[in-house]
């Protein structure tokens, strides 16, 4: 008999289907892809995979080759798109699964080409332009090389180019101007390549905050992330769709003990108690994804209360103070969730320690168990 999770992130499937309805509502006219890359920012890339096509996401999208090759192997059949790829990637094996590929460039396109020879079917490939983020994708001359590249090899029966696409620098921030100059540049590169006599195929640019809040940008498909596993791309923004967070991060209380007033709690003292209290032990820690830049800033809550997290983050646990309040071994301190029951949300993790709830969720790993209700 296995112990009960220690540590468990909680996956709501409902709120995740509705999340993906309510995104796939905002860019009615666009195919909706679900990003899943990062075993689905934390949430578990299968069952994730599973539940997005049984919400009618007809698109799913990954990083890389061999996230898209273990999806497959997952049984997953639907439409299935990844981007970002080294040279050597196995990419013969992900034209014979069916995969669409991503080309930043010439080489890579060619890259592409030359290990599909021999596979039973063209490779599938998107041509990614660089616009304006300054990461993968082609921009400029090497746009031009590409979009060359893609005439030739389209031309000799080498690829099929099904689609043109580019991701956007600063969609959280819906004014900014670098939005609309992105916009921009991604009609000329796609005039370039109609005007080479490539068919553009399904074009797509916006991502979350994007399909949130900038119509002009859905094109033929949107690619959701993050809104997916309900958190809000700019936490400061409200939007008109309503989304709700899919994680919620519990562990059960592996100590509870009394210490005197001046007692310090964990590595280096960075607390001191500043009177007899009383400390929970919360088995989990910078070995499971929980940043040590929440030591001390970030809440949980154990029997509908707020509480600090005090002292610095270990590597397997944390400590937090109850004060006057009780608990018992085994209670369930809840680090995070969706914030109905007043428990914080991922995003007051992120901002008790600096980043932003993508890294939140993303990082939640180690020894947690995955549930799906
Ligand atoms: N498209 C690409 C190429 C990405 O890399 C990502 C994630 O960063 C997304 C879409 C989804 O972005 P978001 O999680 O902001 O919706």
């Amino acid at each position: 008999m296995t112990s009960p999770p220690q540590i468990e992130a909680v996956i709501d499937l409902e709120a995740f289907a509705a999340n993906i309805a309510a995104l796939a509502a905002c860019a009615p006219t666009s195919a909706l892809m679900t990003v899943l890359k990062a075993n689905a920012y934390g949430h578990g890339m299968i069952p994730m995979a599973r539940a997005a096509r049984a919400a009618g996401s007809p698109w799913l999208g990954v990083a890389t080759v061999d996230e898209a090759l273990e999806l497959r192997a997952a049984g997953d059949t639907g439409a299935l798109l990844c981007w970002l790829a080294s040279p050597g990637a196995s990419f013969g094996a992900a034209v014979e699964a069916g995969v669409e590929l991503t080309a930043s460039s010439a080489e890579q396109l060619r890259e592409i080409a030359d290990a599909s020879r021999g596979a039973s079917d063209r490779p599938r490939v998107q041509l990614k332009v660089d616009t304006g983020l300054s990461r993968n994708g082609a921009r400029g001359p090497q746009w031009t090389e590409l979009v060359a590249a893609a005439a030739a090899e389209q031309a000799a029966g080498h690829v099929e180019i099904t689609g043109t696409w580019s991701h956007f620098a600063c969609a959280d921030e819906p004014n900014h101007p670098a939005n609309d100059a992105q916009q921009d540049v991604f009609r000329d590169a796609v005039d370039e390549l109609s005007a080479a006599g490539v068919h553009p195929g399904l074009r797509h640019l916006a991502n979350s905050a994007a399909t949130l809040t900038r119509p002009s940008s859905h094109l033929d498909l949107v690619r959701v992330g993050i809104a997916a596993y309900g958190i809000r791309p700019d936490p400061t923004l409200t939007y008109e769709t309503v989304l709700t967070p899919v994680m919620t991060l519990r562990a059960r209380i592996a100590q509870v003990k009394r210490v005197p007033a001046g007692a310090g709690v964990s590595y280096g003292h960075q607390w001191t108690a500043g009177r007899a209290t009383t400390l929970a032990l919360v088995p989990t820690g910078y070995g499971d994804g929980i940043a040590i830049a929440a030591s001390n800033r970030a809440e949980l809550q154990v029997r509908g209360e707020r509480v600090p997290l005090v002292g610095r983050v270990c590597m397997d646990q944390l400590v937090v103070d109850l004060g006057d309040g009780t608990a018992t071994r085994g209670d369930v301190a809840t680090l995070f969730g969706p914030g109905h029951d007043g428990e914080p949300t991922a995003q007051d993790w992120a901002t008790a320690s600096g980043t932003i709830a993508y890294e939140v969720v993303t990082r939640v790993g180690g020894r947690t168990v995955r549930t799906y209700k």
